[in-house]
């Protein structure tokens, strides 16, 4: 079923495999062709947006905008998993170019999800025919993670006893697009709450500031905007009601935030990749270093690894919402569960490809240093990983409560069937980390110990974790099978997947246990866990054991890596 607004959310097949396939490499040689490496550093350097490609990418020249549009407004209603493949792409290329791309679409998100029928018409069809840019202005100098505390007023003009406009005053900040756009929408407190708005370039009162002189992205444009009793017409108010603002933003973040974390997959990988050619034509101690286990399994393999595990997740995630599952915020802690992974492994993925790359790396030339500076702000925007955290830990914590502790049983015990059927895949390891975060979060429950914020914020890391590590042993199963979707990422096979997966697995298990024994213990010590024995339910003995053939796995990733039969070299 191809996206269409009154199923905003619901069920969707999206483009066919050949039309995402030919996208992806229009994307690619469009981009590459306009803006080749060498020009790319130069606009990083000159911090300058190519703001006019931007707008070629958003329009008839190369049509991105289409996909994000339903069909019955002119466009081609992408599905999540479409969605996630061009932004990966795009993100692979240039995350500031990306990045404005995508603010275009957030922009348009209110509208979306919260607009009466005539407004989309009017709003979403001129985007599809005409490329218009928009910009999403929710951020302010002191509302950012809290939208809640925002001060921009939207205060209602009256006519002849009715509301014929608002007035808009306040200021944003940090506004992709804000320098660029056409139209603008703004989340603006009106008496009845929360609103969005929709507002044009070039209104009175309506001023944007020169563009933020940033760490990465330096090719997407960010500029504060200013609103000085700027009048926007009733019909311009989202939905035409009051108040539905931080609802409709709240709505959609499933699906955001997997976009995001594909920007996040997308960055890691083009970093990796670059570190992973590298490595076989520079020679170090009479050998290439891919050759060099010392080198692979800590800059190479552990990283691709993450991503992968990463990417399992934004594939379980854009799956789900395709069939109909995200409606009304229903996928908002798995999308944050998908950034968090994506985010933190591309992060990491880039600082490792510059220390791949020795001196080389730490110089300009090599585009790693550019992609680590860009791939930063994916753990910051559309929800920092400290928020992405707190959002994951307090769902799966009331989920711990309602179900007496077997949330994480159960999802363990799912696992070990999975084990049954593929004693390959990791999944007997994933089980081991469900059944001690089972066992972790109990100790906190006895101990009373989410009191402590900072607890409750790393319980969120171990249970990303643990839900990745059942999530990608599904994926590997699932290749092994040859069940992966068809737009799914085929790169690696299933083989190739089990291998990463068991890794990742004994990563989470370890993990759980002995990070989780140190937050249970921190706050209060061993008897903190009350009557439960401690040792046994965060499963150690289990996680240790399930440790064995750690390396010999690792030599498998690095071989898949670097497309070889035999072990890699010591
Ligand atoms: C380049 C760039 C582009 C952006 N584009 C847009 C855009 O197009 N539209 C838009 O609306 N916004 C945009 N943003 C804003 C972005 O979403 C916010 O910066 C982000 O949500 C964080 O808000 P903040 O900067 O106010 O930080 P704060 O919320 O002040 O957070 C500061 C630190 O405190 C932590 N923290 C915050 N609250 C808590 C808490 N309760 N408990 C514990 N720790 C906490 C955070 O994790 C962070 O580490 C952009 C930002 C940047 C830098």
């Amino acid at each position: 079923m191809p996206l269409t607004s009154q199923n905003a959310l619901e069920a969707r097949a999206g483009l066919d495999t050949e039309t995402l396939a030919m996208m992806l490499e229009t994307i690619r040689d469009f981009v590459r062709d306009a803006i080749p490496d060498e020009r790319l550093l130069q606009l990083d350097h000159d911090d300058e947006c190519p703001a006019d490609l931007v707008r070629a990418m958003c329009s008839d020249q190369l049509g991105i905008q289409l996909l994000f549009i339903p069909e019955e407004y002119g466009g081609m209603g992408g599905s999540t998993m479409d969605v996630y493949r061009v932004c990966q792409e795009m993100a692979g290329l240039d995350l500031g170019i990306a990045t404005s791309v995508l603010a275009t679409f957030l922009g348009s998100d209110p509208i979306f999800f919260g607009a009466t029928p005539e407004q989309k018409t009017q709003w979403l069809t001129e985007m599809a025919e005409r490329g218009v840019l928009y910009a999403y202005g929710a951020t302010e100098p002191e509302a950012g993670s809290d939208l809640g505390a925002l001060k921009t007023t939207a205060t209602p003009v009256l006519t002849d006893g009715s509301v014929s406009g608002y007035r808009l005053n306040g200021r944003k900040q940090w506004i992709s697009n804000g320098g660029i756009a056409d139209k603008y929408t703004i989340l603006a407190s009106a008496p009845g709450g929360p609103s969005w708005f929709v507002l044009d370039r070039g209104t009175e009162g309506f001023t944007q500031n020169r563009p933020e002189d940033k760490h990465g992205i330096r090719l997407s444009n960010t500029a504060a905007l200013f609103l000085d009793n700027v009048f926007v017409p009733v019909g311009n108010l989202v939905g035409d009601v009051e108040g539905q603002g931080l609802i409709q933003a709240q709505k959609v973040f499933g699906y955001t935030r997997v976009m995001v974390a594909t920007f996040g997959l997308g960055a890691g990988w083009s970093a990796l990749d670059r570190a992973i050619t590298y490595s076989t034509t520079r020679i170090q101690g009479g050998a290439p270093l891919s050759e060099k286990q010392g080198y692979t399994h800590k800059l190479i393999v552990p990283h691709a690894v993450r991503l992968e595990a990463a990417r399992a997740f934004i594939e379980f995630v854009a799956t789900r919402i395709d069939a109909g599952e995200g409606a009304d915020g229903a996928l908002n802690t798995e999308g944050a569960i998908a950034k968090y992974l994506a985010t933190e492994a591309g992060n990491l993925a880039a600082d490792a490809a510059i220390q791949a790359h020795g001196g080389y790396g730490y110089t300009r030339e090599y585009l790693v240093e550019k992609i680590k500076r860009d791939v930063r702000i994916t753990t910051i925007y559309e929800g920092t990983s400290e928020i992405m955290e707190m959002t994951i830990a307090r769902d799966r914590w009331q989920q711990h409560l309602k179900t007496a502790g077997r949330y994480y049983l159960d999802s363990a015990a799912g696992l070990r069937a999975l084990d049954a059927r593929h004693p390959d895949v990791g999944a007997g390891t994933a089980a081991v980390a469900c059944e001690a975060l089972a066992g972790v979060l109990e100790a906190c429950r006895a101990g009373r110990l989410t009191r402590n914020q900072h607890v409750l914020l790393r319980l969120g890391e171990l249970i990303a974790a643990a839900e990745g590590a059942g999530c990608f042993a599904a994926r590997a199963a699932a290749a092994l099978d040859g069940d992966l979707p068809e737009k799914a990422d085929h790169r690696f096979d299933g083989t190739a997947l089990a291998a990463m997966s068991r890794v990742f697995a004994r990563d989470a298990a370890l993990k759980v246990a002995c990070d989780g024994l140190r937050w249970v213990t921190g706050p209060a010590g061993p008897q903190a866990a009350g009557s439960t024995p401690l040792l046994s339910s965060l499963r150690l003995d289990a996680a240790c054991a399930a440790q064995e053939g750690l390396i010999a796995d690792m030599d498998r990733v690095a071989d898949a890596l670097y497309g070889r039969s035999g072990a890699s070299s010591a």
